[in-house]
C-alpha cells in the first residue's frame, strides 16, 4: 500500500475546477453569472476556436475593489454570502466562491476591473492559480474577464472537448437562455469577430424571443400570468403548431436563474399531452418566482438542478395553469407582434 499523503493546493485546486469548469460553455456561464450579480446592464460575450482558445467578457457592472482583486480568485471566497443560512434566502446566481478559482487554475487569466468611485482600475493576470501581474491602469467602469488557453495545463481534459463549431454551440445557446432569462440586461456574443445575438436588454421578453427564434415562433405564442399559492409565473407558451422535435425549446427560469428541474418539465410537458403529437415537445419561455423557502439550490456546484418541496402541489397547479391555457386558446386575445 501506497503511504497517505495530503495532496498539494495545485492538485486540489485543479480537481475542484474539474467539478464547475467542464468546458468553455461552463467558463461563460460562470462570467456572465458574475456580470449579472454584479449589477450589469449590458455584457459582451466574445469567443474564438470555439472558446477554448479565447473567451473576453466584458460587463458595466459593480467592478471589484482593487485591494480584493486576488482574493476574489481563492476558492471559497464570495461577496455573495457569509453564512449556511443566507442559502435560504440567496438571491445571487452565485453563492459558492468557486468559479473564480476554478477557472485560473486551469486557463490563462487576464482581468481588467474598476469600480465607479475609483478613478484607476486594475489589470491582473493569473495562469493556473499563479499570480502573474498586477498593476494599476486607466479603464471604464466595469468588469472584463479574458480567459485564453482553457485546460492548457489539464491535457486529458482537454482532449474531452468537442469540435470548436460545437463548443460553440454550446455557448450559443447558453447565452441565448442568459438572454431570454434577463431582458433587462443588453446581450452581445461574438463568435469568431462576428455578431450572432444582441438584444436590447428593454425588458421585454417578446423582443429577446424574436431576436433569438424569428418571427414564427414570436407570432405562435400565447402568454400566460398567473399567481397561485405556491407560485407565480408569466411568459409565453407555444401553441401546439410551433411543437418541436426535442426539449431545446423548452425554456423556464426559476428565480432568474436558468435551471433544470425534471418535476417543471414534466408537468409542462404532461399538459400538453392531448394537444402534441408523440414525441414532440412544447415551445416556451417562462419566468417563475417561488418563494426561497420552497427550493434548495445548493444541490449540485454548477447550480443546474434544484429541489423543491411540496413536489406534487407544483406539478398540479403548473399543469392546471397550461392545460386550462391550451383549452381556451381560441378564446383569449394572442399575442400581436410589435414591430
Ligand atoms: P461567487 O460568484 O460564488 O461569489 P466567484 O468565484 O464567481 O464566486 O467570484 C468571486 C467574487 O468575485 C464574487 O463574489 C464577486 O464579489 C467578485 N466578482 C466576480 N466577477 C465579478 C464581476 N464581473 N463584477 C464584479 N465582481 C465580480
Ligand atoms: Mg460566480
Amino acid at each position: 500500500m501506497a503511504e497517505i499523503a495530503l495532496l498539494n493546493q495545485e492538485t486540489i485546486d485543479k480537481i475542484a475546477a474539474g467539478e464547475v469548469i467542464e468546458r468553455p460553455s461552463s467558463v461563460v456561464k460562470e462570467l456572465v453569472e458574475n456580470s449579472i450579480d454584479a449589477g450589469a446592464t449590458a455584457v459582451t460575450v466574445e469567443i474564438k476556436e470555439g472558446g477554448i482558445s479565447l473567451i473576453r467578457i466584458t460587463d458595466n457592472g459593480s467592478g471589484i475593489e482593487k485591494e480584493q482583486v486576488s482574493l476574489a480568485f481563492l476558492r471559497h471566497s464570495t461577496s455573495k454570502i457569509r453564512s449556511v443560512e443566507d442559502l435560504l434566502s440567496v438571491s445571487s446566481l452565485g453563492f459558492r466562491g468557486e468559479a473564480l478559482s476554478s477557472i485560473s487554475a486551469v486557463a490563462q487569466v487576464e482581468l481588467i476591473t474598476k469600480t465607479v468611485s475609483d478613478i484607476t482600475g486594475i489589470r491582473y493576470v493569473i495562469e493556473g492559480s499563479i499570480e502573474k501581474e498586477k498593476e494599476e491602469i486607466g479603464a471604464p467602469d466595469g468588469t472584463t474577464f479574458l480567459v485564453k488557453n482553457l485546460f492548457y495545463n489539464t491535457p486529458a481534459r482537454k482532449k474531452f472537448l468537442k469540435t470548436p463549431q460545437t463548443e460553440a454551440g454550446y455557448i450559443s445557446a447558453l447565452v441565448e437562455r442568459l438572454a431570454l432569462s434577463h431582458p433587462d440586461i443588453s446581450f452581445k456574443l461574438i463568435v469568431n469577430n462576428q455578431t450572432k445575438l444582441h438584444t436590447s436588454g428593454n425588458s421585454n421578453p417578446k423582443d429577446v424571443i424574436y431576436q433569438i427564434y424569428g418571427r414564427d415562433i414570436t407570432s405562435s405564442l400565447i402568454e400566460l400570468n398567473a399567481k397561485t399559492d405556491l407560485f407565480e409565473v408569466s411568459g409565453f407558451i407555444g401553441k401546439p403548431v410551433i411543437s418541436r422535435g426535442n426539449r431545446n425549446f423548452e425554456n423556464y427560469f426559476i428565480n432568474e436563474r436558468y435551471i433544470k428541474s425534471s418535476l417543471i418539465a414534466k408537468s409542462i410537458e404532461d399538459a400538453y399531452k392531448n394537444f402534441l403529437m408523440q414525441h414532440q415537445y412544447p415551445f416556451c419561455v417562462l419566468y417563475f418566482t417561488f418563494d426561497g423557502k420552497l427550493l434548495d439550490v445548493n444541490v449540485h456546484p454548477t447550480k443546474m438542478e434544484l429541489r423543491f418541496s411540496e413536489n406534487e402541489g407544483i406539478y398540479q397547479t403548473l399543469y392546471d395553469c397550461i392545460h386550462e391555457k391550451l383549452l381556451h386558446r381560441d378564446h383569449i386575445k394572442e399575442v400581436s407582434l410589435e414591430e
